[in-house]
């Protein structure tokens, strides 16, 4: 397994793209935020819109207390530190930074790999092309799970039998197969209440 977190010190890590936007998708959809995108990640999703990320040597390594300034320089509560895959690094030298600001910090992972850090909202989105670790989805407050067909609601339960009660679960449209998605998700949150239907809105919206 390839881990990033021992090829440095973590007291920089390589950053694909930092912005202040809104959250567009899951439980947190409409609050601002300050985004993170770190590069780096093993998944591999034949679906990924996010194929940019994945090599991190083509990334420029930033030190965690600029990422914070800049963060904290928008004027923004709350910061989603997401990816690629974020937990290939080790998040804690990057998380106390963002709490030195006195920031709210959100995670956005595969759960694929170990927790590193400390957050006030973990978002686990679990993926089949390397799935999550059971002390992830112990973890997790949201699960949002990606369907592009039936198989994917049956792999959306197997993970939510895993997650602590009151972890928030949602069904979350592949955007390439959204028509076909949205028929099954809207059918099977019918049937199955305990599960809500994301959408992602930042793409309806046309930001970032
Ligand atoms: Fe892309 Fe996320 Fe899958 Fe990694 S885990 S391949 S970033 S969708």
């Amino acid at each position: 397994m390839v881990n990033l977190a021992s090829q440095n010190d973590c007291m920089s890590l390589p950053v694909t793209e930092e912005f202040y936007s809104v959250q567009g998708e899951g439980c947190n959809t409409g609050r601002a935020a300050y985004f993170i995108r770190l590069a780096g990640c093993d998944v591999r999703c034949p679906f990924c819109d996010s194929k940019a990320t994945w090599n991190a040597a083509h990334s420029t390594p930033a030190n965690v207390a600029d990422i914070a300034a800049r963060a904290a320089g928008t004027g923004c509560r709350n910061v989603v530190i997401t990816g690629g895959e974020p937990l290939m690094h080790n998040l804690a030298p990057l998380c106390e930074a963002l709490r030195r600001q006195g920031l709210s910090i959100w995670l956005e992972t595969s759960g694929a790999h170990s927790l590193s850090g400390s957050f006030d909202w973990i978002c686990v989105s679990p993926k089949t092309a390397r799935p999550p670790l059971d002390e992830m989805l112990l973890n997790a407050d949201e699960l949002k799970v990606v369907i592009s067909n039936a198989n994917d609601l049956a792999f959306a339960e197997q993970c939510a039998a895993k997650t602590r009660q009151g972890c928030a679960l949602m069904l979350q449209a592949e955007w390439d197969s959204r028509e076909t998605a949205y028929q099954l998700m809207f059918n099977y949150v019918l049937e199955h209440p305990a599960w809500r239907i994301s959408i992602q809105t930042h793409k309806i919206l046309n930001i970032r």
